[in-house]
């Protein structure tokens, strides 16, 4: 259960409410949200009764959660996140939005060029790695903070707004300092210091879902973010473990009605790590858009067969731009638009 304080409760307030639940002989946990703060009741069989708290100022509700994540819950903000980027774009409005780009930056040119390629053809993010999670120690790494530099002047170049990993505590303060949204990878998913760390770094999380976490997990994943006072999250779904090679995971396109349903965050597809094959991730791409999803994280390079890393799930430009024409039908079949990329200067 969730007291749910009115909107500018005061500190008395919330600490008498605290009070009455301990006097209950249960455990509170005050929690503070973008709109307001609710007391959890911990340690309750059961419904508690709403009686015992209407003498008490600034009580605005008594709220069950059914749900282990509780600010991450729509029981909680029955309301829409809407994640703010710079350059006005919107995630989990009623925008969605496109992030493109490589795998990996693998040089200023690269990324440069695929900004303004995937910026003509109407992405309003761009993505690429400067440091990569790859299953093998001997393969190609990511160039690091040369990276982030670079991915910066492409976003001068183009104004798009940028999206890149950030893999260790150690790095948040670098990453965010270059990255408009700091992306915690599948790996990750559940390396809950960084989760706490991202919480605290000041700029939207990007939070993949783990290839064999379940939705519940997903979201007490976010729940660690949200609970260190970061409201910014934008959840992705990058496809799961199945047992069928012909694919390399397999995209769960049900998670996105499903955690539409259970949360107020927005949620994006990532058709690419989704499949992990370059001929399923255009159909995939569609598909994400007609089950709801707030947008999309996509592999985008001008080469694919030269990137060096995931270039078998990477589009090319030529396909990407035909791809957004479809997104954007599919769009407004779905009562939604397309983000458009601003003009720079
Ligand atoms: C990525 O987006 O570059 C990536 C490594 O994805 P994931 O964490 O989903 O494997
Ligand atoms: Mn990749």
């Amino acid at each position: 259960m969730l007291v749910v304080m009115e909107r500018g409760a005061t500190s008395e307030q919330v600490q008498a409410v605290v009070r009455r639940i301990e006097e209950l002989g249960y455990m509170a946990r005050p929690m503070a949200g973008l709109q307001r703060t609710a007391v959890a009741i911990l340690g309750n069989q059961g419904s508690v009764d709403a009686a015992r708290f209407s003498d008490l100022a600034g009580v605005k509700a008594l709220v069950p959660v059914t749900e282990p994540f509780r600010q991450a819950s729509r029981e909680w903000q029955p309301e829409n996140t809407v994640v703010r980027l710079p350059g006005g774009v919107t995630v989990g409005g009623d925008e969605v939005v496109v992030m493109a780009g490589p795998c990996a930056v693998e040089s200023e040119r690269q990324i440069v060029d695929t900004a303004r390629l995937v910026r003509d053809a109407g992405a309003t993010v761009l993505r690429g790695g400067a440091f990569k999670p790859r299953s093998s120690p001997y393969s190609f790494q990511g160039l690091g903070e040369q990276a982030l530099v670079w991915l910066a002047r492409a976003r001068q170049e183009t104004g798009l707004a940028v999206v890149t990993e950030v893999m260790d505590t150690e790095s948040v303060e670098l990453v965010a300092r270059y990255a408009d949204v700091l992306q915690v990878g599948a790996r990750n998913m559940q390396n809950f210091s960084l989760l706490r760390r991202v919480g605290r770094a000041g700029k939207p999380v990007l939070l993949k879902r783990g290839y064999a976490a379940t939705i519940t997990e997903l979201l007490l994943a976010a729940e660690y973010i949200l609970a260190e006072g970061n409201p910014q999250v934008i959840l992705c779904e990058r496809g799961v473990r199945g047992f069928d090679g012909a694919t390399r995971f397999v995209l769960d396109l049900a998670a996105i009605p499903l955690v539409h349903r259970l949360s107020h965050l927005p949620i994006v597809a990532d058709p690419s790590h989704g499949t992990g094959l370059r001929g399923t991730v255009v159909p995939m791409a569609r598909a994400a858009f007609a089950a709801g999803a707030d947008g999309l994280l996509i592999e985008v390079h001008p080469s694919p067969e030269h990137a060096l890393s995931d270039g078998v799930q990477t589009i090319s430009t030529g396909e990407f731009a035909e791809l957004m024409r479809q997104c954007r039908a599919i769009a407004e079949v779905v009562g939604r638009r397309v983000a458009e990329p601003v003009e720079v200067g």
